[in-house]
């Protein structure tokens, strides 16, 4: 650990969460205790204080809060969803993917038990694997802004680049939205990286459409092996309408390299998990 800061204010009401000069937001400080302190941020305001309820569930969908650790993710939402998978069934399969997502960041069980979800969605690294998860689920940020108000925006506009998010200064993600309709979605994940637990270097996450989105498609998103999110409908069975977006990808946008795989790897790796992401979620596999 390198911390050189001056304070730690915990906060417990929303007016805490107003920065002084120098502050930044503290999550679970699983990145930031680990990491040679930001130049300039001199203190934290602790956001586990505010003691939001970790998720929940009603008739609209599902609620998670920024806070919400790893951990209680899984036990929570991740057991409503079990295994489902593709082949799953009940009105909360879609959210069969929820262990695999965070099996797919390298954290053993004690880091997961501290690291939240708002903290992994802020970092906005590529191998954040909520990312690809709430982005599959059709989820919406719901940011606080330091006016006092809030604003929202789909969870697959939140990362802007590597490293990036759209989160301005003083603001907090409050918490993200799963529509009730992506609840009961069949849903797939899939991923890949240089050994069995390594960092993910290539995500592939996705979810079967209602019928109002056109018979048969499915939203496949791409993630990890790309600096932001890419997400695209297709037809269920239409590889060759699927190569075609990821030669788009391949044009739009540099695949992703740093040492846990290279960028070619990438690419390749990311079409191979689409294609079966797209066959899983059509039913033919
Ligand atoms: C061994 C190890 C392995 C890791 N593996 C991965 C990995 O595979 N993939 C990956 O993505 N990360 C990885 N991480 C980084 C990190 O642990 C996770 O991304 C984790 O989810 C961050 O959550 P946190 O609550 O600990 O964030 P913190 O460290 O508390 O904060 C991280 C950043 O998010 C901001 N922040 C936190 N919460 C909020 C909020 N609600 N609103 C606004 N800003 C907020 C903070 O200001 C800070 O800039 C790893 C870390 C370790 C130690």
């Amino acid at each position: 650990m390198d911390l050189d800061i001056d304070t730690v204010r915990v906060a417990r009401t929303r007016a805490d969460c107003a920065l002084r000069p120098g502050e930044a937001f503290l999550g679970g400080g699983t990145f930031l205790y680990s990491e040679p302190v930001r130049p300039g941020v001199t203190g934290l305001v602790d956001l586990m204080g505010l003691g939001w309820e970790p998720w929940s569930v009603d008739g609209s969908g599902l609620r998670v809060a920024g806070t919400c650790t790893l951990a209680e993710l899984v036990a929570g939402p991740g057991a409503l969803g079990g295994a489902a998978g593709a082949a799953g069934a009940g009105p909360y399969r879609g959210l069969g993917i929820v262990g695999e997502c965070v099996s797919a960041l390298s954290l053993s069980a004690k880091v997961a038990r501290t690291a939240t979800v708002g903290g992994n969605l802020a970092l906005g690294l590529p191998a954040g694997s909520m990312v690809g998860l709430f982005v599959a689920l059709d989820a919406r940020a719901v940011i606080w802004t330091p006016d006092g108000g809030s604003r929202e925006l789909p969870v697959a506009d939140l990362v802007t680049g590597a490293g990036r998010v759209g989160l301005g200064p003083g603001e907090v993600l409050r918490e993200v939205r799963v529509p009730g309709l992506a609840l009961g979605a069949r849903t797939v994940f899939r991923r890949a990286s240089l050994t069995p637990t390594g960092r993910t270097a290539a995500m592939v996450t996705g979810r079967a459409l209602p019928d109002s989105a056109g018979p048969g498609r499915v939203l496949l998103v791409v993630t990890a092996s790309v600096p932001v999110p890419h997400a695209q409908p297709v037809h269920a069975g239409d590889h060759e309408a699927l190569d075609r977006w990821i030669d788009l990808i391949d044009v739009a946008d540099d695949w992703y390299e740093d040492t846990h795989g290279s960028a070619d790897w990438r690419a390749a790796m990311t079409r191979r998990l689409a294609h079966e992401a797209l066959d899983e979620l059509g039913g033919t596999a």
